[in-house]
C-alpha cells in the first residue's frame, strides 16, 4: 500500500484499539493499528489522533491583522491598559495608533472615557476596539478626521465612521498577516476556519494564497447580508468555491452585544429602560432570509439577545431544511426558543470561550441574575437534538481550541471535540469530507495530547503543516 504520510503509535479518537493512520495524497487511505511504511512517518507517542479542528466562527483576517497591532486582550485594569498604550505608542511610529482587545470590565463603569485616550496619545489619531469588536474607543484627533463631534466611544455601525479613515493595509501586508495567522492556526491543530462575514472582500487574498500553493488552512468565506442589500450584487462571485476556499453562505447581524446594551432583549437591561434595538425591521430579516433561501444560499445570523434569537428563528421558519441555516452566539435565548433549533433544523454555532467568567462580569451585571443563568446553553441544545458547532470568534477571544474545550466543561470532552470537528463540518456542509478520521476523508488531522493540550502535529490535505 502506497502512503505519502503515516501517523503511528497514537490513539485514533473515538475508535478504541486503533492507533495508526495512513495518508496518500490528500486523503486518508487506512485507519488501523501497527507499524506503517510511508515517505514520512510521525510517531504520535501515545497522543490522540483527532480530525483537525474546524473553527466554525472566526474573523480570521481581523485576527491575523491584530497580531501586529497593539493587543490589550485580557488586561485587567485601567492602569495597566494606560501603561501598555503609552509603551506601544513610544515603540511604534505610524500615522495612526491602532489596537484592539480591551475588556469592558477593566474600566470603572464598564466603558473607557473620552478624555483618557487624548491624554495617552496626543500626537496622532488613535483607535482601539473592544475585545468583541462591537465598541470603538477613539481620541479626538481620530474623531476630528471622521467628522464626529463629541463622544469618544462608538457602538456598532458607528465604528465604520472612524475605521474607514484608517490608512488601508496593502494587499502584500494582508497576505503577510494571513500567513502569520495560518502559522498560529496550524500550531493549534486547526485545519479549517469559517470566516464570519466580509468574505466578498477577502476572496482575492485567499485565492491568491491558494493559487500560489501557500494555504495550510481551509477557509469558508461568508458574504455579508445587510438590510436593503440586493443579492444580485453577488452574482459575479463564486457560489460554492472548492475544498480550500469555499463559499455559499451569507452572514447577517440581528443585534449587537450585551456589554454595550446593543443586544436586542425582550425585557430591559438591569437598572435601565434600554432593551437594545434589533438591526432589522420586524419583517425585514424574514424577507431577506426567504429571498436568500430561495436563491440557494445558506444564512448565518449573529443573534445574542433573546429578542434577536427569536427574530432569527422566526426568519428561518418555513425555509428549506437542508440549507442548515445557523444562529451564531446564542448567548441569552428565551427558554422556549431552545427546542426550536432541532425542530427547524437550524445549527447552533457557539463559542465556549465567551462564557469565561473573566469576560462576563459586565455581561452578568447588564442582564441581572435571572437572565445571566440562561447563558450559552450548548448542553441543552445538544440534548434537544440540535446540531451544535463550536468555534472561537478570534480575535474576540484567543484562537485556541484547547481553551474552548476547557470552557465547555459542562459537557463531556468528547462531545466538545465533536462540536469542534463533526459539528462544524456539518455546519458548512462538509461532513462527508471532514470531521472524522476515516478512510476516504480528507487528511486533515491534529495529533494532540489530551492530557496537556499540547499539539504535536497538524496535517492539512495530507501535508504536515506543523510539528511541535
Ligand atoms: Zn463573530
Amino acid at each position: 500500500m502506497a502512503a505519502s504520510l503515516a501517523i503511528v503509535n497514537g490513539q485514533v479518537w473515538s475508535r478504541p484499539g486503533l492507533s495508526a493512520v495512513a495518508v496518500d495524497g490528500e486523503r486518508i487511505t487506512f485507519v488501523g493499528a501497527g507499524s506503517l511504511q510511508a515517505d514520512r512517518v510521525i510517531d504520535a507517542a501515545g497522543a490522540s489522533i483527532l480530525p483537525a479542528f474546524n473553527d466554525a466562527h472566526v474573523h480570521f483576517l481581523m485576527g491575523s491583522r491584530s497580531l501586529s497591532e497593539l493587543d490589550l486582550h485580557g488586561v485587567a485594569t485601567q492602569a495597566e491598559i494606560e501603561r501598555r498604550i503609552i509603551e506601544y505608542a513610544r515603540g511604534h511610529a505610524g500615522q495612526w495608533l491602532v489596537g484592539r482587545g480591551w475588556f469592558y470590565s477593566a474600566f470603572p463603569g464598564g466603558m473607557p472615557t473620552f478624555g483618557l485616550l487624548d491624554r495617552l496619545v496626543a500626537d496622532r489619531p488613535a483607535y482601539i476596539e473592544s475585545f468583541d469588536a462591537h465598541t470603538g474607543w477613539a481620541n479626538s484627533r481620530a474623531l476630528a478626521i471622521a467628522g464626529i463631534p463629541g463622544a469618544g466611544v462608538l457602538k456598532e455601525g458607528a465604528l465604520l465612521d472612524v475605521t474607514r479613515h484608517i490608512p488601508a493595509r496593502t494587499k502584500a501586508e494582508d497576505l503577510d498577516a494571513l500567513r502569520a495567522g495560518m502559522r498560529l492556526a496550524a500550531s493549534r491543530g486547526i485545519g479549517s476556519v469559517q470566516e464570519a462575514g466580509d468574505g466578498q472582500n477577502q476572496l482575492e487574498l485567499w485565492t491568491a494564497l491558494r493559487d500560489a500553493g501557500e494555504l495550510t488552512l481551509r477557509v469558508r468565506l461568508a458574504y455579508d447580508l445587510t438590510p436593503g442589500l440586493d443579492l444580485d450584487a453577488y452574482n459575479g462571485l463564486p457560489r460554492q468555491g472548492d475544498a480550500w476556499v469555499a463559499t455559499g453562505i451569507l452572514k447577517a447581524f440581528a443585534d449587537g452585544v450585551v456589554e454595550s446594551h446593543t443586544a436586542a432583549m425582550l425585557e430591559p437591561y438591569a437598572g435601565s429602560n434600554e432593551r437594545g434595538d434589533p438591526i432589522w425591521g420586524p419583517d425585514q430579516l424574514r424577507d431577506a432570509v426567504r429571498d436568500a433561501d430561495a436563491r440557494g444560499w445558506q444564512v448565518q445570523v449573529h443573534a445574542i439577545g433573546d429578542a434577536a434569537i427569536g427574530q432569527a428563528l422566526d426568519a428561518f421558519e418555513g425555509t428549506t431544511r437542508g440549507r442548515r441555516h445557523r444562529v451564531e452566539h446564542i448567548e441569552t435565548p428565551h427558554p422556549t426558543d431552545v427546542a426550536r433549533f432541532a425542530r427547524l433544523g437550524v445549527v447552533a454555532s457557539m463559542q465556549p470561550q465567551h462564557s469565561d467568567p473573566k469576560l462576563t462580569e459586565v455581561w452578568r451585571r447588564h442582564l441581572g441574575p435571572a437572565r445571566a443563568t440562561r447563558g450559552w446553553p450548548w448542553r441543552e441544545l445538544g440534548r434537544s437534538g440540535a446540531h451544535v458547532a463550536f468555534g472561537t470568534d478570534w480575535p474576540v477571544v484567543r484562537l485556541d481550541p484547547w481553551a474552548s474545550l476547557q470552557a465547555a466543561r459542562d459537557i463531556s470532552r468528547d462531545d466538545a471535540i465533536r462540536a469542534w470537528t463533526e459539528g462544524s463540518a456539518y455546519a458548512e456542509h462538509s461532513e462527508t469530507n471532514k470531521g472524522d478520521v476515516r478512510e476516504g476523508m480528507l487528511a486533515d488531522i491534529a495529533v494532540v495530547d489530551l492530557e496537556t493540550g499540547e499539539v504535536k502535529a497538524t496535517v492539512v490535505g495530507g501535508r504536515l503543516v506543523y510539528e511541535g
